[in-house]
């Protein structure tokens, strides 16, 4: 687990009389700057992205960019200025965007307002957005399985100790000195560089004045289970597969909704989006391959998803088949009718 803090600042150390922490997947959106805790009686509003002052090492930093084609998110650890996007091989020669991993945790501000009693203001959240799944080399395969249905099939790879990124959804412009950062939603302002004098997070004048963007990320590992259909679909409809699959497998194992998350992935040249199903608990908790150990389980996964689908009333989807809570920046790509029509190959009677 990479357990991260929201920790007091050096001036105020004797208001914070509460531990604040979580592990990195949530500490990215729940600490990020500008966000607000209620703990304790009081609302504590972070403030900086934590270094470590005894070391002179940086960030550890990634760079993403979504490919304007086929809208998978390509990762280099290097800094890079253009590139093949990694599935269709479009030339992605901009909007790379510079991430930051913020293993130290963060800092609650030293302004007056950065701790106030609860219930003073409602308190400022950010949620996750992007996942990518970055398939690691030190991932372990734990086995290739192929369910045939009639002319179709889907081949199913389980691993653990694999690799995805999760991010804020929001951008932050930080000062690369000090920490200090605020969202792009606080600001207001969408400039690259912004300006703004502030103080360190041990209330000294910083010599540094510009803020530059930079999203925040963490990379974790956990099991995986990736599934390669037969045929291909465009993303709108795939993400729909996805969503319905995702709500299918919680209610074939019974297990929470929020165990498991999902994301898209693709690769070499050819643009066949397969669906990446991960356990959302750190490390992973083994769930996910609980769907690729037999056929009848993930028939019965495909059977549900096409009810899902097939069953609802709505037009294109609602929050009683694919939409919810955390995939809201999707909701108006999600088509229940094209992920039924898409499900409906992969049924087994
Ligand atoms: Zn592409
Ligand atoms: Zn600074
Ligand atoms: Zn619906």
């Amino acid at each position: 687990m990479d357990v991260v803090e929201l920790k007091p600042n050096s001036l105020n150390d004797t208001k914070q009389n509460v531990e604040l922490q979580r592990d990195l997947q949530l500490g990215i959106s729940e600490y990020a700057p500008g966000a607000e805790v209620v703990a304790d009686g009081n609302i504590y509003r972070s403030r900086y992205i934590a270094r470590d002052r005894r070391k002179t090492t940086d960030w550890e930093i990634y760079y993403t960019a979504e490919c304007p084609q086929c809208q998978i998110i390509n990762f280099s650890k290097k800094s890079v200025d253009s590139a093949f996007c990694v599935a269709c091989g479009t030339t992605i020669d901009s909007g790379w965007k510079k991430n930051i991993e913020p293993r130290k945790g963060f800092v609650v501000g030293n302004d007056p307002n950065d701790i106030i009693p609860a219930g003073s203001r409602k308190p400022r959240k950010y949620h996750r957005g992007d996942i990518i799944y970055l398939g690691d080399t030190e991932r372990h395969e734990l086995g290739l399985s192929t369910f045939h249905f009639g002319e179709y099939q889907v081949v199913l790879q389980s691993t653990t100790n694999d690799s995805l990124m999760i991010s804020c959804d929001t951008e932050f412009s930080v000062c690369n000195y000090c920490g200090y950062a605020k969202s792009r939603k606080e600001l207001k302002n969408y400039s690259f560089v912004v300006e703004e004098k502030h103080k360190t997070s041990y209330g000294w004048e910083c010599s540094n004045t510009k803020l530059y963007p930079h999203k925040l990320s963490h990379i974790f590992k956990t099991d995986v289970v990736q599934l390669m259909f037969s045929d291909n679909a465009d993303f709108g409809t795939m993400l729909s597969v996805m969503y319905a699959l995702l709500r299918a497998t919680s209610q074939v194992l019974d297990i929470e909704s929020t165990d498991i998350n999902g994301c898209l992935y693709a690769s070499s040249g050819n643009v066949q989006y397969s669906i990446i199903l991960y356990d959302g608990v750190p490390g992973g908790a083994g769930h996910i391959h609980r769907i690729a150990a037999n056929e009848s389980v993930f028939q019965s996964v495909i059977q549900k998803a096409y009810e899902i689908c097939s069953k609802c009333e709505c037009s294109p989807s609602c929050y009683k088949c694919l939409r919810d809570y955390y995939n809201q920046d999707f909701h108006s790509m999600l088509d229940r009718n094209a992920a039924a029509d898409f499900l409906k190959q992969y049924l087994s009677y």
